[in-house]
C-alpha cells in the first residue's frame, strides 16, 4: 500500500475536520472509492493527488502526515511528542494504538486516549478494531 493510500484511509475519519458539511459526504465517497480500487491492485495515487489538491486544508493535513516518519498527523504527533518529552509522561495515560476496519480495511484511525470513543467505519458501520499494538 502506498503512502498516498495509508493517509486517505486516515483522512476519512477527519475529513469532518478539514472540509464543510455540503462537500462533506462527496469527499468522502471519492476518497472510499479510491480506498477500494487500490485495495483491488490500482495505483491510484495520482488520482488521490488530484482530489486533495481542491482544497488547501486538506492538502495541507495530507502533506503534514506525509512529512512524519509514522505517517502521523500532526496532531496526533505533536500530542505524542508533548508525551515523550513529559518527566511524568503516563500522566495522561496516553498511548498510541492504530484502529481499522474489520471487515476489509477501509479505514485506519490512530487513538492516544481510552477516553475517545472509537467510531465506525463509513462504510460498513463495524466499530474499528485494534491492530496495533499487538
Ligand atoms: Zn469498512
Amino acid at each position: 500500500m502506498s503512502d498516498l493510500v495509508d493517509i486517505a484511509r486516515m483522512i476519512r475519519l477527519y475529513l469532518k475536520y478539514l472540509v464543510d458539511e455540503p462537500d462533506l459526504a462527496r469527499w468522502d465517497q471519492q476518497i472510499g472509492d479510491l480506498v477500494r480500487a487500490a485495495h483491488a491492485g490500482e495505483d491510484v495515487d495520482g488520482r488521490l493527488r488530484a482530489v486533495f489538491a481542491r482544497d488547501p486544508e486538506v492538502q495541507a493535513w495530507v502533506a503534514d502526515t506525509l512529512s512524519h516518519p509514522d505517517l502521523l498527523p500532526r496532531d496526533i504527533a505533536d500530542q505524542l511528542t508533548t508525551r515523550s518529552e513529559s518527566p511524568d509522561g503516563d500522566r495522561l495515560g496516553a498511548r498510541l494504538q492504530i484502529y481499522t476496519c474489520p471487515v476489509s480495511q477501509c479505514v485506519k484511525w490512530p487513538r492516544l486516549y481510552p477516553s475517545e470513543v472509537v467510531p465506525r467505519c463509513p462504510d460498513h458501520h463495524e466499530v474499528l478494531v485494534e491492530v496495533f499494538p499487538r
